[in-house]
């Protein structure tokens, strides 16, 4: 690419909303330009850099025996009912109509776009196993899109979806793409870790994300200071713990006077008390079914463990009218003693902490003191219902403690098992000739993400410093003296000759001051410029720069093509 008559403009300036570095650096670099909000054009160097991520994810995927489909990313809503989930999906799911009235959506994944395609085709376990990928756009109407190609509504996703005729199977293709993933990330070269996480709407019980380890990444992750246990915050355990109880301290059950007295703190102050002391209690719609959930004053409720432990579609806070049928109070008042209306209970572990507790006395402006659990109460219910904090011990061995990282989701990897085949019949004829669903998993490598953790991973002043395998070019010849002969023949020549090597190459030949090339160079992130000047011409070498290192090199010209092939492969390594 001749940078004289390139498709790309540089900018000094960002926008105010480009909050993290790599949406500024790809704003600055010319790589993409927003058409609305969380909605990119990917200009030449973006779409360069992204079919090269695109061929790692390619080779990688093929060598683990996975198949390219292509689906669309116009889906019928009949499908989504089918599998139940056009009801919940919620907003994020984008719905219109056809001339004819029919629902559709746009894409946000495919699970049941390929479970019908692949219950089309099924009818033996002799055809299995089966693991189909595509990469294509996916579109995600996101509350709040941000951070360029980090959180858009349109972005390019590769999604692969394995079928088996057995869970044992289907765990060997799990493990079979979480190995892919890794050979992926590292080819790219990113510093990730791969962390326990929570399922969430999609289903299914076994999951990893990949996380790139970043300060600006949206998610939480937990990991242990000792062993290799880690964990999306959502997900990490709380250690457990043996409880003893003493029934001799227990003190009566008492209703006190607390009007107005509505919050945690409040409510612990006004009673003289630890925030610790006092049993959380909250009503939850998990799907359909209200469930009273009860977990220490000083703990947050974790609807994700909920969401997962009751295997359910949607987990949400109750109403005040539905709070108000059930306890027969005003919000802020509910407890597991005296309910109004008997509804399931579920309490995290950690209730059985302390004795005597306060709670809600279901009675507008009243507590209950002296509540101990099993002698005043009972529960359905007992779980990890809360979020494990930095500090505290690791849930799986003796000597570690969890502690704090900020990652970039850019993968996950999740066992599905029969949630799709089932309720979309996508059924074989097993071993001993019974029709049964196959057993699925699903994996998704956001693209346009992975190329964003990339930057935010690789920069710093003046610009992006590219890993070798995912740079738009490898090299960038820059001639100075345009006015010079010899110094544009070189450069002419070395173009030709790196482009007849195979390697990515591009050439900076516009009339421009030195300075304002280089700054370019630096921000583009050229791993190699090869910069050819007049008086070191003279001397029939040439300097190259390496942009990761900053190191200045002369080379002979007659030198230079082995120099930077060899290079290459080092930096391919
Ligand atoms: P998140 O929790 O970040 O919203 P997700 O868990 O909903 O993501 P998945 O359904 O697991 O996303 O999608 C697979 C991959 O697609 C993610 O690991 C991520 O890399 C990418 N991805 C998801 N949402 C977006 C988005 N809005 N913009 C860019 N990439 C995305
Ligand atoms: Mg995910």
């Amino acid at each position: 690419m001749r940078l004289s008559n390139a498709f790309l403009k540089t900018m000094k300036e960002v926008p105010k909303e480009a909050q993290v570095v790599s949406h500024q650096l790809m704003f600055r670099a010319g790589m993409i330009q927003k058409l609305a909000s969380g909605i990119y054009n990917y200009l030449p160097m973006a779409l360069r850099s992204l079919r090269k991520i695109e061929a790692i994810i390619r080779e990688e995927l093929e060598k683990k025996g996975c198949q390219e489909v292509l689906m669309p990313i116009v889906q019928p809503a009949e499908l989504w009912r089918e599998s139940g989930r056009w009801d919940y999906y919620g907003a994020e799911l984008l719905r219109f109509k056809d001339r004819k009235d029919s629902d559709f959506c746009l894409g946000p994944t495919h699970e049941e776009v390929i479970t019908d395609m692949v219950r089309k085709n099924l009818k033996s376990y002799k055809q299995l196993p089966w693991n189909l990928y595509q990469i294509q756009s996916k579109f995600r109407d996101e509350i709040r899109p941000r951070f360029g190609l980090m959180r858009g509504r349109e972005f390019i996703m590769k999604d692969a979806y394995s079928f088996d005729e057995s869970v044992e199977k289907s765990m060997e293709n799990y493990q079979l793409m979480y190995e892919a993933y890794t050979d992926i990330f590292n080819r790219c070269g990113l510093k990730f870790k791969a962390v326990d996480a929570a399922t969430g709407a999609i289903g299914g019980d076994k999951s990893h994300e990949f996380q790139v380890l970043a300060e600006s990444g949206e998610d939480g992750i937990l990991s242990c200071s000792h062993c290799d246990y880690a964990a999306n915050e959502e997900k990490a355990a709380v250690k457990e713990r043996q409880f003893k109880t003493d029934s001799s301290i227990f003190t009566p059950l008492e209703e006190v006077h607390t009007p107005n007295q509505k919050s945690i703190e409040e409510v612990t102050a006004f009673l003289g008390k630890k925030p610790e002391e006092l049993i959380k209690s909250l009503v939850y719609m998990i799907d359909e079914e209200a469930v009273l959930i009860l977990v220490p004053g000083n703990k947050e409720v974790n609807e994700a463990k909920i969401q997962a432990f009751f295997n359910a579609n949607v987990v949400h806070l109750a109403d005040d009218k539905t709070v108000e049928e059930i306890t027969g109070a005003k919000t802020g008042f509910a407890g597991p003693v005296g309910l109004k209306k008997q509804i399931k209970i579920a309490a995290d572990r950690g209730i059985q902490e302390f004795p005597n507790m306060i709670c809600g006395a279901n009675k507008t402006d009243y507590h209950l003191t002296g509540v101990n659990f099993e002698r005043d109460y009972k529960v359905e219910e007992m779980g990890d219902f809360i979020h494990a904090l930095p500090g505290e011990p690791c849930p799986v061995c003796d000597e570690g403690k969890l502690e704090e990282h900020r990652g970039i989701e850019v993968g996950q990897v999740f066992y599905l098992g029969t949630k799709y085949s089932e309720s979309m019949s996508c059924n074989f004829l097993d071993r001993n000739g019974k029709q049964v669903p196959a057993v699925m998993g699903c994996y998704g490598i956001g693209v346009g993400r992975t190329l964003a953790a990339a930057i935010e991973q690789n920069h710093d002043e003046a610009g992006i410093v590219w890993p070798m395998a995912i740079a738009p070019y490898e090299v960038l010849v820059m001639p100075l003296q345009l006015k010079d002969e010899d110094v544009v023949n070189v450069g002419n020549t070395l173009y030709k000759w790196f482009m007849d090597l195979g390697i990515d190459v591009a050439i900076d030949d516009r009339n421009e001051r030195a300075g304002f090339k280089f700054n370019d160079a630096d921000l583009i992130g050229y791993p190699l410029q090869i910069i050819i000047g007049s008086k070191t011409l003279a001397e029939g070498m040439v300097e190259v720069k390496i942009r990761a290192t900053g190191e200045k090199l002369k080379i002979k010209v007659a030198e230079i093509q082995d120099w930077v092939v060899n290079f290459k492969k080092e930096a391919l390594k």
